[in-house]
């Protein structure tokens, strides 16, 4: 097959939809140490995204590479793969935006005095000297412009714009130290402090109305036969009163990553029972943290999904952890009005 084509077939299953370039973006960004990352979203994203950060950079010599298939600074060992700290780690993500839109990329490392633009335009590759502070700067335009079959499947701008803001905030609930700013058409969509408060993080992806509802999840820990603990939950979560028409306001984080899992959301709506109106889903954010050789994120490309050694106890432990805020006091007090 025509590497080529076999790049744009690759691409496909990583990048659906201008999210799933926002998600990859940012996490390189906060895989770079970032404490503040910009985030611009034009035209739903189809048009222009921009995600901007302040981490340690690409070196010049490197930058490149970084684009070539399988290109990965995160993993030098099979063994890597068992103890993983990054959120990246296919090196799969910019050859494959690269694929399917217009790159610019600006980056400075801390070592070196000047940073580099390289600019990948319909296959073409240019580099040049920039000047720019260290961090790194990554725009993408024109998203599927070649590629008219796949740009018929995008839906409204709008409805792909919120849901690039929804990956943002997914994140920025697993970074309360980073602060992550994401502009939808020049206008403030979120804007988390960064100050490494959970709740504040909380507020900020929730809206100012959930700040009155906001309650510790306090932390459980499990520990296994030899008594070393191997499942521990907390997070924060808003009370009975605070609630959702739908299950968009779960977000389970494993090892600081955002994971969809069907069986540990329903352990948080379950553990509501019936104190959630009729009709009505719970608000939260709960943090797992496992032994990282005991989960597997890389069931599929995008790393949502996630395989848990422990599920039972995992969800047991969100259980217990959220039935000793159930017990306190304000939990249900704004029903009871
Ligand atoms: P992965 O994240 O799986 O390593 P990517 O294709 O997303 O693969 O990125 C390739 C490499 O480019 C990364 O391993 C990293 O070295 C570098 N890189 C990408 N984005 C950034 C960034 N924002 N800051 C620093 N380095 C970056
Ligand atoms: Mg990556």
């Amino acid at each position: 097959m025509d590497p080529h084509l076999a790049a744009k077939i690759a691409a496909g299953e990583v990048i659906e939809r201008p999210a799933s370039v926002v998600k990859e973006l940012i996490e390189n960004a906060l895989d770079a140490d970032a404490r503040h990352i910009r985030v611009e979203v034009e035209g739903g994203g189809a048009d222009r995204i921009l995600v901007a950060d302040d981490g340690h950079g690409i070196a010049a010599a490197e930058v490149e590479l970084a684009f070539r298939r399988h290109a990965t600074s995160k993993l030098r060992t099979e063994s890597d793969l068992d103890e993983l700290a990054t959120l990246g780690f296919r090196g799969e993500a910019l050859p494959n935006i690269a694929a399917v839109g217009d790159v610019v990329c600006s980056t400075r490392s801390l070592q070196d005095p000047v940073g580099v633009e390289l600019r990948l335009l319909a296959g073409a590759i240019e580099q040049c000297p920039v000047a720019r502070q260290p961090g790194t700067t990554m725009s993408v335009d024109g998203l599927f412009a070649r590629f008219p079959a796949r740009r018929k499947f995008l839906r409204a701008r709008s409805a792909e714009a919120a849901a690039c803001v929804q990956v943002a905030a997914q994140l920025a609930l697993g970074f309360p130290e980073v602060q992550l700013v994401v502009l939808v058409d020049g206008r403030e969509a979120l804007r988390t402090a960064g100050d490494g408060n959970l709740r504040n993080a909380f507020v900020a992806v929730l809206g100012a109305d959930a700040a009155d509802h906001v309650l510790d999840v306090p932390r459980v820990c499990l520990d296994d036969e030899r008594g070393e603990a191997v499942v521990e939950v907390d997070g924060v979560c808003a009370s009975g009163s605070f609630t959702r028409a739908g299950r968009s306001g779960v977000s389970v984080l494993v090892n600081r990553r955002p994971v969809t899992n069907r069986t540990l959301t329903y352990a948080v709506v379950e553990s509501y029972g019936s104190l959630l109106p009729t009709g009505r889903q719970p608000v939260a954010a709960i943090y797992v943290r496992v032994p990282p050789a005991e989960v597997e994120f890389n069931v599929h490309p995008s790393k949502l999904e996630v395989k848990l050694l422990r599920e039972r106890a995992v969800y047991a432990a969100i259980q217990r952890a959220l039935r000793s805020v159930r017990r306190g006091a304000r939990f249900s007090a704004g029903r009871r009005r």
